[in-house]
Order: structure tokens, then C-alpha cells, then sequence
């Protein structure tokens, strides 16, 4: 594939980072991929390993010159950086960015975009539990979603030009508003981190079960609960915080629905338990067939890099 642009700047280089530059070289979508991180020691990582064809040692020195520019620190640090980057972007440039909330990223980093740069959200869904700048693996985004999310005014040629990005690194890509991304995600992805969070933690409580047993025995059901509470505990704070209203709507649902599932299990009613769990298993079977997981007992996770 011919470059998609001549240059690519990537502001942090995590999980999310590293993967986009793997994918990057592995379908030649740029010509150069400049490349920052926060930290001396996440930067050193990055040269060793060739993470980025330079590393630079400012997030305005990477983005100076580059035709795509891409966010890919958490939500709550996305406006500091763009402020700082913004008077060095060149026009007719476009910045991105990753994050996992999209109304607050457009809040925040909208206002320090110049004009005659053209600013294009994004958000690919696809993660593992691991983060930083060796996590990462090109085959991360393949025939996963990215989500484009143009605000108003976003230059039509801009958002095709980044599509054409997505879909080399491995997406399928759609479009969506802001909004409505959060409450989608608030659904699929951002309660049911909490939901995990939670259900870790009332097993650390709980002290009638002493640890060694609840790792010892632990099966399919705490043990994936376990891995989604692994994520990066800056990450997900800051999605909590930004996507306050979605998340605690829905968990405000979710909670009624336990409630009812609560009962039916103290009354003993079979008839509602085994038709709630025959609608939940065709869900999973949807999930399935649209290609989004696979049904093997390890979720397929024995292809993701440790
Ligand atoms: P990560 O592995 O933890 O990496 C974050 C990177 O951002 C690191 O290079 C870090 O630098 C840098 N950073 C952190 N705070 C910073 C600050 N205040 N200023 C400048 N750089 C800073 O994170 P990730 O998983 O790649 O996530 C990055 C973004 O992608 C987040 O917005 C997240 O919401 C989104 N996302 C994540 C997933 C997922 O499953 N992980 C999926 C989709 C989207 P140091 O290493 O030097 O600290």
C-alpha cells in the first residue's frame, strides 16, 4: 500500500501507540512515524525496541511537520498536550486521537486546534489488559472497529483520508456521533470494566474465602473478571470521570436489573432465570457471528502477546 501520509506523529506510545505503529509498517501507511512519550525511560524503551523511526523529546518536536497527528495518551491528559502542541501544527494537517471517550476529548482538545488544521476523532475498538510501549503488536486493530467521529465542520476530505489510514492498519471503520459513541461504549465496554472492577474487589473483601482460594479455584468467570481489572488504572479513571452521565445511567440499569435477577433467585423463579439466560446466551452467540470474538474456551487470547 502507498503511504496514506508522508508523515505520522503518535503522542504516547502505549499499548494503543505501539500497535498503530506496528500496523503502520506493516502496510506501509507512512512515510515517517515520529513518536513522544511522558517519561525518559518510556522513550529509551521506544529506541530500543525501534518503536517509532524517531523519538522525540517533546510532544510539540514530534507533531512540528507531521501530517497526522495522534493523541494516544489517556482523556484527562489529551488537552495539555494539545495545547502544547497546537501552535507548532502544520496547516492542512489533521489531528486524531484514540480515546475512549469522545465528547469530552472534543471538549477538550477542540479549542487548540488552529484554523487550517483539520481535527478528526477517532476511537479504535480494541484493547488488551497490558499497556505501555512494548504491549503492543501490529494484529491488534485486525477486523476490530474504529469509530470515526467528525465534529462539526470537519473537512469530508480529512475524515475519508483517515478511514483509508484505519482500514490499512487492519479496521473496519464506521462513523458516529459523539454522544451516542459514549453511551454505546458506556455499554459495551465502560460498565462492564466497572461491573469487573467491583466484582474483584468484593472478592478481596470478602474474607471468608481467603485469597489463595480464590486464585487457586479461580474459573472462567472471576478469572476473566480478573483480567479486565488489570487495565491501566489511569486509563480507566479517567474514562469513569469523562464519561460521568453514560456510565452512571446505565449503571443505574444495571442495578435494577440485579435487583430483579436477585429476587427471581431468592423466590426460586426457574421460569424467569432460564428465560433471562437463554436471552443473554444469543447475544453472545450475535457477537460470535459477527466475527468480534471467537468461541474458543481462551476467547482466542492465546494469539495476544503476554
Ligand atoms: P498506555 O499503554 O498506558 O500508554 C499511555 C501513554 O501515554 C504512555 O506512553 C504515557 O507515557 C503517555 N502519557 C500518560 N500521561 C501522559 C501525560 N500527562 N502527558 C503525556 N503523555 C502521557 O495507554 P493505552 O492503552 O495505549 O491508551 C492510550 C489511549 O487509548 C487512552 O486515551 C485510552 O482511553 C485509549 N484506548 C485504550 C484502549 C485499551 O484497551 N488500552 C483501547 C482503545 C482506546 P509514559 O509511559 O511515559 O507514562
Amino acid at each position: 500500500m502507498s503511504p496514506v501520509y508522508d508523515r505520522v506523529a503518535l503522542i504516547g506510545l502505549g499499548l494503543i501507540a505501539s500497535s498503530m505503529f506496528w500496523a503502520i509498517k506493516r502496510a506501509g501507511l507512512a512515510g515517517e512515524v515520529t513518536g513522544y512519550a511522558r517519561s525518559e525511560a518510556t522513550r529509551d524503551t521506544a529506541r530500543r525496541i525501534g518503536l517509532c523511526d524517531r523519538v522525540c523529546d517533546s510532544a510539540a518536536e514530534a507533531a512540528q511537520g507531521a501530517d497526522l497527528v495522534v493523541l494516544c495518551v489517556p482523556v484527562g491528559a489529551m488537552a495539555a498536550v494539545a495545547e502544547e502542541i497546537g501552535p507548532v501544527l502544520k496547516p492542512g494537517a489533521t489531528v486524531s486521537d484514540v480515546g475512549s471517550v469522545k465528547r469530552h476529548v472534543i471538549d477538550a482538545v477542540g479549542p487548540h486546534i488552529p484554523e487550517g488544521v483539520h481535527f478528526v476523532p477517532a476511537h479504535p475498538l480494541a484493547g488488551t489488559e497490558h499497556s505501555g510501549p512494548e504491549s503492543g503488536f501490529a494484529e491488534l486493530f485486525d477486523n476490530r472497529w474504529c469509530l470515526i467521529v467528525p465534529v462539526e465542520g470537519s473537512d469530508p476530505a480529512a475524515v475519508t483520508r483517515l478511514r483509508t489510514f484505519w482500514e490499512g492498519i487492519g479496521s473496519n471503520v464506521d462513523e458516529m456521533e459523539a454522544d451516542h459513541h459514549d453511551l454505546v461504549l458506556a455499554v459495551t465496554s465502560h460498565v462492564p470494566h466497572a461491573i469487573a472492577y467491583t466484582m474483584v474487589g468484593v472478592a478481596d473483601h470478602l474474607r471468608r474465602v481467603t485469597e489463595s482460594e480464590v486464585i487457586k479455584y479461580s474459573a472462567a468467570g472471576f478469572r476473566d473478571f480478573t483480567r479486565i481489572a488489570a487495565s491501566d488504572p489511569t486509563m480507566w479513571r479517567d474514562v469513569f470521570l469523562t464519561n460521568r452521565e453514560a456510565t452512571l445511567d446505565i449503571l443505574g440499569r444495571f442495578a435494577e436489573e440485579l435487583f430483579v435477577l436477585q429476587r427471581a433467585i431468592r423466590m426460586g423463579d426457574e421460569k424467569y432465570l432460564f428465560d433471562y439466560f437463554t436471552r443473554t446466551r444469543a447475544i453472545r452467540r450475535g457477537i460470535i457471528q459477527a466475527g468480534q470474538d471467537t468461541a474458543a474456551p481462551d476467547f482466542g487470547r492465546s494469539k495476544v502477546k503476554p
